[in-house]
């Protein structure tokens, strides 16, 4: 019987993980929940499952019914967790993941954000303390079991897919005036607020493409992306031989997770088969066609290396937030993540930053960011 915690288990992650967890119930129980304010959904979950341990980080008052922070680290770093769902949205969630990687736990991360901004000290850290971390974000989980059995001396690059969002096809400049809810209106996959905006903007495979490079320690030129509407194949794998292999289902969300809670064993997930007289068409579509700047803001932040990463992921938190909550328009997003970065560019570079200076990157880009927004609108 696995114990499991789960870190932000009100959202679309948290809540898909309790169905896994509910069709295996033999094997795996819920040992701790973890939110932010969704308070009746948490107490609901925890009232369902017999949770004791239960964490409101915005809580007001501290009732005697949750844990604190402070004793949720200790809980992660307990006997009492064997394996930790990242499900948080945001940079949010990486002190979280730390804990969980320096007590040595299988940690499932949907939470890419923190892998983002550390994800070399995370995987340095995961090594160290013997974790295993495994991406259930869908296209690193597609490339994490492609890798299985393949050497690293035989790969050649992987192909991260794209469904191109609610804007494929669209120019940048016609979407000047598109409402949150035009952005929030993905054609594949229902996700929080935050991955929905960040699938429009393609600022998602730009966080994507910095996440793969350091779960599976490739260079920049090893990671391409190409845009596939349907969102059947997950994450294409190429070795020296030019073979492709390829992970295709419905875009399922428990599936991923299924596979990092069963990992190497194959569990059931309450998922549907591929359909393949409905999904009877593959397509893919140069990721050049659209003239969106996301990519490029994640090549370049490789190419700087250090805090950058870091910067890219905190001024398009900030951006998106202030977009979600119909402050700014869309393209201003672009422009916050540009201005950011420009403004880190002044500075000296570092190339192994401490934990401590990434988060130091992290908070000055958001003030940054804010300062930008608040003059220019
Ligand atoms: P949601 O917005 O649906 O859920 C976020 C969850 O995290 C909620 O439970 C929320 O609590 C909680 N939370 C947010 N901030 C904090 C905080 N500071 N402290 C504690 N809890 C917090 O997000 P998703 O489930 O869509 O995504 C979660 C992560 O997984 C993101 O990083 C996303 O990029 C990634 N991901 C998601 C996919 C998806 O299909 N949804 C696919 C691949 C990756 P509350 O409800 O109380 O606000
Ligand atoms: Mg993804």
């Amino acid at each position: 019987m696995k114990k499991v915690l789960i870190l932000g288990s009100t959202g679309s992650i948290g809540k898909a993980t309790i169905e896994v967890i509910e069709a295996n119930k033999k094997d795996f129980f819920i040992t701790g929940l973890v939110a932010r304010s969704n308070e009746n959904l948490l107490l609901q979950q925890a009232k369902k499952f017999n949770v004791k341990n239960i964490c409101l980080t915005e809580s007001k008052n501290l009732e005697e019914k949750y844990i604190s922070e402070a004793n949720l680290e200790d809980l992660i770093s307990s006997d009492q967790v064997d394996i930790v769902v990242a499900a948080i949205s945001g940079v949010a969630g990486l002190k979280n993941i730390l804990s969980a990687v320096r007590a040595g736990k299988r940690v499932l991360i949907a939470n890419k954000e923190p892998l983002v901004a550390a994800g070399k000290i995370l995987m340095k850290e995961a090594k160290r303390f013997n974790a295993e971390i495994i991406p259930i974000d869908s296209e690193h989980c597609a490339i994490h079991q492609c890798l299985t059995n393949i050497e690293k001396k035989d790969l050649k690059r992987i192909i991260i897919t794209c469904s191109g969002g609610p804007f494929l096809g669209k120019s940048l400049k016609s979407l000047k005036n598109v409402s949150v809810k035009d952005a929030l209106n993905h054609p594949v996959w229902k996700m929080g607020s935050k991955n929905l905006i960040d699938s429009a903007s393609l600022m998602n495979k730009a966080l994507e493409i910095i996440e793969a490079k350091w779960l599976f320690n490739l260079e920049s030129e090893q990671i391409d992306v190409i845009i596939h509407p349907q969102g059947i194949i997950h994450s294409m794998v190429e070795t020296i031989d030019n073979s492709i292999l390829a992970v295709m289902s419905e875009p399922d969300m428990k599936i991923c997770i299924a596979y990092g809670l069963g990992y190497p064993n194959k569990i059931d997930n309450s998922s549907s088969p591929l359909n393949f007289k409905e999904n009877n068409s593959l397509e893919f579509i140069n990721i050049d066609q659209m003239d969106f700047p996301s990519v490029n803001f994640a090549r370049d932040a490789l190419d700087l290396g250090g805090i950058f990463p870091a910067v890219m992921n905190a001024a398009n938190e900030v951006a998106v937030e202030k977009f979600v909550n119909d402050e700014i328009k869309f393209d201003l997003i672009f422009d916050t993540i540009k201005h950011a970065m420009d403004e880190f560019k002044r500075e000296e570079i570092l190339n192994e930053p401490s934990l401590e200076q990434i988060i130091s990157a992290d908070e000055k880009a958001r003030l940054i960011s804010l300062n930008f927004i608040r003059n220019i609108s």
